[in-house]
């Protein structure tokens, strides 16, 4: 696939790193938000991160200008109407994604690829929203974008073998490693982890031992580069309760269910790094 221009959709922590490594790329992107200065703040990060490459001469400042050159923002989603390809990075709410992926069903030409880069929503689930299901695709990045390589391609019960090989493709010309994964609760990558930091936290709850042994046996003895719970405050554990909570009714299995711990560290607004407190303090 060859789109001249793609749009992403929401400018938060994933959709501000996906607009940059498709402008780094080579793709001119418009970056769509519902207000100004959530575009500007993507956009300043983008710029920030694009500095620190330089700065660690990994690109050139050349190059730096010309990633951002690319860049557009935008607080209309009529921008993505010239759009070979939309990639929907908006906040993880199925009614927001349903009815962002009926307006843009409106608003592109028929031939525009839809991808969500939805953690926990069913693929099929949004692209049913549309009249054009065989074009709708899963595409999951990871946090941080310019860094992690993996990109899981998911396939929705509709998604068209062509959509899906395009969408694989255009993932190795990001310079990323896809991985073809079919549409169930969490994916592969959140139907593995979340149970894991799931089982720590109720390690820490019943006892069988304390959060920095629990870290350290993941990490020191499984070669995990940090500890489930270090992970879980990097998460955020709002996100990790969210994400239990969706594969423990979907998949309607209790080995799926969220630990009370960390129902109650929510609870209790101890949400990990952004709130300041979780498993680890870092006032
Ligand atoms: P975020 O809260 O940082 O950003 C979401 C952005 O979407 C916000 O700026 C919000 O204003 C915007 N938005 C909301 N409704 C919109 C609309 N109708 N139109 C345009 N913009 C809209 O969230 P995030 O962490 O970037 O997550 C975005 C998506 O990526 C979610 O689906 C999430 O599950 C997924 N995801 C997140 C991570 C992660 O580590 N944060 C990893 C993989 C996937």
């Amino acid at each position: 696939m060859q789109p001249k221009r793609i749009t992403v959709i929401g400018a938060g922590t994933m959709g501000n790193g996906i607009a940059h490594v498709f402008a780094a790329a080579g793709y001119n992107v418009s970056l769509v938000d519902i207000q100004q200065e959530f575009v500007d703040r993507g956009l300043t990060t983008i710029r920030k991160n694009l500095d620190r490459q330089v700065k660690k001469e990994k690109i050139s400042s050349e190059q730096a200008e010309t990633t951002f050159s690319r860049l557009v923002g935008n607080i209309d989603l009529a921008a993505a109407s010239d759009s070979a390809l939309v990639v929907e990075a908006a906040t993880e709410n199925p009614e927001v994604k349903k009815k962002l992926f009926a307006d843009l069903d409106r608003i592109c030409p028929k031939n525009t690829v839809l991808a969500s880069n939805t953690s926990s929503i069913s693929i099929t689930e949004v692209a049913a929203a549309t009249n054009r299901p065989e074009q709708v695709v899963g595409m999951h990045f990871f946090n941080p974008v310019p860094v992690m390589k993996l990109v899981e391609v998911i396939r929705g019960l509709s998604t068209s073998e062509q959509v899906f090989e395009e969408i694989m493709q255009l993932s190795r010309e990001l310079g990323k490693r896809p991985v073809a994964v079919n549409d169930y609760p969490g994916f592969v990558s959140n139907r593995v982890l979340m149970p894991m930091i799931n089982e720590a936290v109720y390690c820490v709850m019943e006892g069988v031992a304390d959060r920095d042994a629990v870290d350290a046996v993941m990490q020191l003895g499984m070669a995990h580069p940090m500890g489930p719970l270090t992970l879980a405050d990097f998460i955020g554990l709002d996100v990790c309760l969210h994400i239990m909570t969706v594969l423990h009714s979907e998949l309607g299995d209790d080995k799926y269910r969220p630990c009370p711990l960390l129902r109650k560290m929510v609870a209790a607004g101890k949400l990990g790094r952004k709130s300041g407190h979780g498993f680890y303090d870092y006032a």
